[in-house]
Order: structure tokens, then C-alpha cells, then sequence
């Protein structure tokens, strides 16, 4: 195995993915036709300006829309495996870019360098999945109640896939969806997150250079830039018939009434509220390492995060204490440094979210276990580093039911069997991720039984955090109900048609139906 590339600058991994700064400050990439204001992008581990990105005005937005229509006519032609083929280069850039893409990833959303290499490796990985689908686009044959007629249903290609991306999976997410939209013979535009605007244009950048190459129009791939303003435009629009939104809760009800006011699909990965329920026959060393990842890795940035461990009375004190000495090794700092646990948060609002949750557990009446609070000195100039928290509280506070982006993790006692224990899961809006540490053969089973977890992935002897591309990822209640990823995921971003077929001379109708003349 080639060893990982660590000692290189940021500069060097912005010019490896061909971001230049232009002229007036800002930066661009490929197939954009922003010329609105600009955004400034900050880095959260040290505070530094990285670089401006304009923002895409309504003119530009219709540009965009037009070349991307373009685009379609031709790309969905193409034969699956053909486009299956682009993908497959496409992936193998990712390969070559992967060390810069990833520290660039690191460098402004502030996950760790070998997080944000794990989330260009994702990219991989799902394109390599796309690759093999492409071959797999099927639909189902069924025996008609007619003599002499076939039926059967089939894909086409849908047209432009909006996608609206959060920032604290700057790059993967884009991918999730581009790769299957791609193979399906679609074209995609996408909003990144105005936190993390860099990352949107590195990934358009190498898109581009892979359309270019193989003389396709780069419409295949467009980016627009800009906050929720932008984001509306397209899910206004009816010229897009699937939105693809990444982001909060409260995102994914305005992107969700917006699109079905028009009659579109959207398919929304919103927040979650993620429990691991610890019960009495649990691996105390495997329970310990996967809340303290699920708690503190990406600084508590993950839509699976774990935020709540519902744990049995009986071993309520051996999980608290193994979890407070935990706590006392993790190192807060730079991410870039392999040596430091935790890193930066996005930005100073999301430091007051996490402030503000460790006072309202308080306030409600929870006990701070492990008491956080913000660094500041040498090394933490940014303003976004903040300690991992533990506070053990109950499922009926209004801020344990709140998902708050940031390292908080909150101690909840069960007593009894795993049904109590499966109800305080289940008791909260959001269903995305969820857990069970047992042993036991009957405790596992009932919380994967149809009365046991309600979210979109349950998970036995692992924790709520990171999932793998081949199953369909997303959640349901409030989490969305969206899918994406591996398993049919992709056959949202396609529509299906049922087709019937009479070789005969005659013209029997359906249900017996008699129509003479
Ligand atoms: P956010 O909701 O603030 O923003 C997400 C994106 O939506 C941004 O690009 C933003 O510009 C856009 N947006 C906001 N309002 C919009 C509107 N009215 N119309 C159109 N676009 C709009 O979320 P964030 O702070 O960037 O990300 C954190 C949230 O994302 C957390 O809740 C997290 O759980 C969730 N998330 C979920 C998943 C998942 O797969 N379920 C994955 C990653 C993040």
C-alpha cells in the first residue's frame, strides 16, 4: 500500500484541483456562470480567509439550467454501461486527487485529514458501485391476463437532479447522488453548502476535466453557488423533477412543501437523534469505543452521531465511569494533526449552539457529567474548538429531543427489558440511526422486529456513526423518508414505465371488459 501523502500545504492542494483566484478575489470552476456577490470561505481550524466564490444570480441560474437541459438531450442517449464508463474515470481522478481533495475537505469543513480522505474514499467507492449498476438498470416482467400480450416495466432517465448538499459532508454527499443520477442518464446541478463553497468547486473542477476528455457537454455537471436563496430557485423550478436536499430538519420542510406545491419528487437526508442502547448483556470495551466515536468523531458533525445512550440501570455506573475516563484521552486540536481526536466545529454559531444545549440540559434539570466548554489560547485562534460533553439527562427534555450539531452526548437510564428501552429510542421526532450492544440473541432480534427500532438504519453491536454505500442510506419520521446511495436507491432518480404488448390480431380489454361494434 502507497504510503499517504501529509506533508503538503493547502495551497498545494487548491492548485492541485485547479482553484485559481482570479482577478477580483474570487474563485472559480468549471461550467459556472456565477457573477453574483461573493462569499467568503473561512477555514474553522485556524480562521484563515481560504478564498471568495460568487454567488449565482437568477440570470445565471437560467443559464445554467439551459446548458444542463442541453446536456441531457444527448447525455441520456448514451447507453448505461457507456455512461457507466465516464463514472468509472471519473472515480480513477478521485483516485489521483484524492490526498489534495481530502486535506481540502479537512481544511474547511474541519474534520480530520484521514476523515476527509475516508469521505473521498466514499466518492470512490460509489462510483465503482454506479460502475457495476450501470450493467443493472432492470425492471420486471409480468405475465399478462391477456393471450398474446407481453408486459413488462422499464427505466428512463428522468432529466435534471437538483441536489442541495449540508456542509458537514462537503464532498461525499454531491457524490451519492451525482454517481447513480449519472449512470441513470441524468444531469445534475448542485448547490454545496455556502460553508463550504471550495469543496463544490474542486469536485466540479475534476467532473469537468472528465467530460472534457471524453468530448461530453459539461452540462452533465453543474454547480451554482450560494445560500438558501439559491436553493429555492431550484426548488421552485419545474424544469427539475427530482430535489435531492441534504441538511437540517427544518431545511427539509420548506425544500419539501416547495417541491410538492409543483408536483416534483425531492428526496430529503435531513437530522437525526441517534441512540445506542446499552443493555445488561453488552461488551462494556466495544460499547465504550463506539459511543466515544459516535460522540466525538467529526466533533459530533454527523447526521449519525450518536447523541443519546440509553443504558440499564445494572450497568448504568460501569458505562459511566469507563465513558468519564474515555473522555479524559481525547485530545481537542488541530485536524490536521493525526495526533488530536477532535476537531474544529464549522463556525462560532454552531460553538453558541453547543453552549446553549449544555445550559438548557442544566436547566431542565440534567448533571454535566463531563462539563466541555469553548478553547481559546494558542492553536484555537479559529474560536471553533469546543470539549466533548457528557450530561446525564432524560428523554422528555426539550433538548435531548433537539439534535445539536456538536460533541454533547447525553446518559439516559432503562430499567427492564429492552422493550423500555426500544420505546425512549423510538420516543423522538427524527429516525435515522440507531444501535443495540448485546450479546443477547433475543434482545438483538427484538429491536431489528417490526416493534423494534423505528429508524432507517439499526445496527447490532456497531455504533449509529459512518455507514457503508452498499445499503440504502436515510431514515425516516422526521429524518426525511429519502434513500440514497447503495441497494435500488437509484431508482428514484429515474422514472418507470409499464408496457404492454398485443401480438395478436385481436383487441381483448382488460378485466373482461366487452366493447363491441
Ligand atoms: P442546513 O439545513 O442549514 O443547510 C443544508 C443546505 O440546505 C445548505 O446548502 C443550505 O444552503 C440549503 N438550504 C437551507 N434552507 C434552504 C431552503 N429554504 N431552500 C433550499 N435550500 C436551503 O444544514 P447544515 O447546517 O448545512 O447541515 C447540518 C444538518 O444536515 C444536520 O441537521 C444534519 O443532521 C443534516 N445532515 C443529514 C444527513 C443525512 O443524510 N440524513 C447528512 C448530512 C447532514
Amino acid at each position: 500500500m502507497s504510503k499517504i501523502k501529509t506533508d503538503f500545504g493547502i495551497d498545494e492542494a487548491l492548485f492541485a484541483l485547479g482553484i485559481q483566484n482570479l482577478n477580483d478575489g474570487s474563485s472559480t470552476g468549471s461550467n459556472n456562470f456565477s457573477s453574483g456577490e461573493t462569499i467568503e470561505s473561512y477555514s474553522p481550524v485556524d480562521g484563515s480567509l481560504i478564498a471568495k466564490v460568487k454567488t449565482t444570480s437568477k440570470n445565471d441560474y437560467d443559464k445554467v439550467i439551459d446548458v444542463a437541459s442541453e446536456a441531457f438531450k444527448t447525455w441520456r442517449l448514451k447507453p448505461a454501461p457507456q455512461r457507466g464508463e465516464i463514472v468509472r474515470q471519473f472515480g480513477n481522478k478521485l483516485r489521483e486527487l484524492k490526498e489534495p481533495l481530502g486535506k481540502l475537505v479537512s481544511y474547511e469543513m474541519g474534520k480530520s485529514y484521514q476523515e476527509g480522505l475516508g469521505e473521498v474514499q466514499e466518492m470512490i467507492d460509489i462510483c465503482d458501485f454506479a460502475v457495476g449498476l450501470s450493467r443493472q438498470l432492470h425492471g420486471l416482467t409480468m405475465h399478462s391476463e391477456r393471450p398474446g400480450h407481453r408486459m413488462y416495466e422499464q427505466y428512463h432517465s428522468l432529466g435534471i437532479i437538483g441536489i442541495i448538499s449540508a456542509f458537514n459532508f462537503p464532498v461525499a454527499v454531491w457524490a451519492w447522488n451525482t454517481a447513480l443520477a449519472w449512470i441513470c442518464g441524468d444531469v445534475c446541478v448542485w448547490k454545496p453548502s455556502e460553508k463550504t463553497p471550495l469543496c463544490g468547486v474542486a469536485c466540479q473542477n475534476i467532473a469537468a476535466s472528465v467530460f472534457k476528455a471524453n468530448n461530453l457537454p459539461e452540462g452533465i455537471s453543474s454547480m451554482i453557488n450560494g445560500n438558501y436563496k439559491v436553493g429555492e430557485m431550484m426548488t421552485n423550478d419545474v424544469r427539475i423533477p427530482l430535489v435531492s436536499a441534504t441538511g437540517s430538519i427544518r431545511m427539509g420542510k420548506i425544500v419539501a412543501q416547495a417541491v410538492a406545491a409543483r408536483l416534483g419528487k425531492s428526496l430529503l437526508e435531513l437530522g437525526g437523534n441517534n441512540a445506542i442502547i446499552v443493555t445488561p448483556n453488552a461488551d462494556i470495551k466495544m460499547t465504550v469505543i463506539g459511543a466515544v466515536f459516535g460522540a466525538v468523531g467529526t466533533a459530533g458533525q454527523r447526521c449519525t452521531s450518536t447523541r443519546r445512550l440509553i443504558i440499564h440501570e445494572s450497568i448504568y455506573n460501569k458505562v459511566k465511569d469507563a465513558l468519564v475516563a474515555a473522555y479524559k484521552q481525547l485530545r481537542v486540536g488541530n485536524p490536521l494533526d493525526e495526533n488530536n481526536h477532535v476537531g474544529p466545529l464549522i463556525d462560532t454559531d454552531a460553538v453558541a449552539n453547543y453552549n446553549k444545549a449544555l445550559k438548557k440540559v442544566v436547566a431542565e434539570g440534567g448533571k454535566i457529567l463531563v462539563p466541555g466548554g469553548i478553547l481559546d489560547g494558542k492553536g484555537y485562534e479559529s474560536g471553533c474548538y469546543v470539549k466533548p460533553a457528557i450530561a446525564e439527562a432524560d428523554n422528555n427534555f426539550e433538548i435531548v429531543q433537539h439534535e445539536t450539531f456538536a460533541p454533547v452526548l447525553y446518559l439516559l437510564k432503562y430499567s427492564g427489558e429492552v422493550e423500555n428501552a426500544i420505546a425512549i429510542q423510538n420516543g423522538v421526532v427524527q429516525g435515522l440511526s440507531s444501535a443495540i450492544m448485546t450479546s443477547n440473541l433475543r434482545e438483538a432480534e427484538q429491536f431489528l422486529s417490526v416493534v423494534g427500532s423505528d429508524c432507517g438504519i439499526a445496527n447490532v453491536n456497531i455504533g449509529t456513526s459512518g455507514a457503508e454505500i452498499g445499503g440504502a442510506f436515510g431514515g425516516e419520521k422526521e429524518t426525511g423518508g429519502g434513500r440514497e446511495s447503495g441497494s435500488d436507491a437509484w431508482k428514484i432518480y429515474m422514472r418507470r414505465q409499464t408496457n404492454t404488448i398485443n401480438y395478436t390480431t385481436e383487441l381483448p380489454l382488460a378485466q373482461g371488459i366487452k366493447f363491441d361494434l
